[in-house]
């Protein structure tokens, strides 16, 4: 602890810490117990349903990935288990990924159907054309 000196009062820090915390442990618990009292407690994906401490299991999805986006009809809330929670994200990554580039769209795969017709080329000797390509003086 080398730092302490220019921070006196750690200990206030630490109950700075401990209440930011406890502040979003409460707006989760909020928007989390507003969503459970509007929905039934069944994963919108699986369709499983929970009950007892195995609603822990439960969770408050966001449809359009903003945590802050809380209104209060629930119109943004989806109750997910967490398995579904963690597929749902995983999903939102992928689409992001191949909307922003699609791999092998731009790569041509060799035709390969006839194997006979690179060769033939190969053996005639009508490559000097690649000279008057590079004609430059
Ligand atoms: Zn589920
Ligand atoms: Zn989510």
């Amino acid at each position: 602890m080398s730092m302490t000196s220019e921070r006196p009062d750690p200990k206030r820090q630490a109950q700075l810490i401990a209440e930011l915390r406890r502040d979003v442990k409460q707006r989760e618990k909020g928007y989390r117990a507003r969503a459970l009292k509007i929905y039934p407690h069944i994963c919108t994906s699986c369709g499983r349903e929970f009950s007892g401490k195995r609603l822990r299991e439960l969770t408050v999805h966001h449809k359009d990935h903003d945590h802050d986006n809380n209104p209060s009809d629930g119109s943004n809330w989806e109750l997910l288990c967490v398995y579904c929670h963690d597929h749902e994200h995983e999903k939102f990554r992928m689409k992001d990924h191949l909307g922003r580039s699609s791999p092998g769209d731009d790569e041509e795969l060799p035709s390969i159907s006839n194997p006979f017709e690179g060769l033939d080329t190969l053996l005639k000797p009508s490559r000097s054309e690649s000279k008057s390509e590079k004609g430059k003086p």
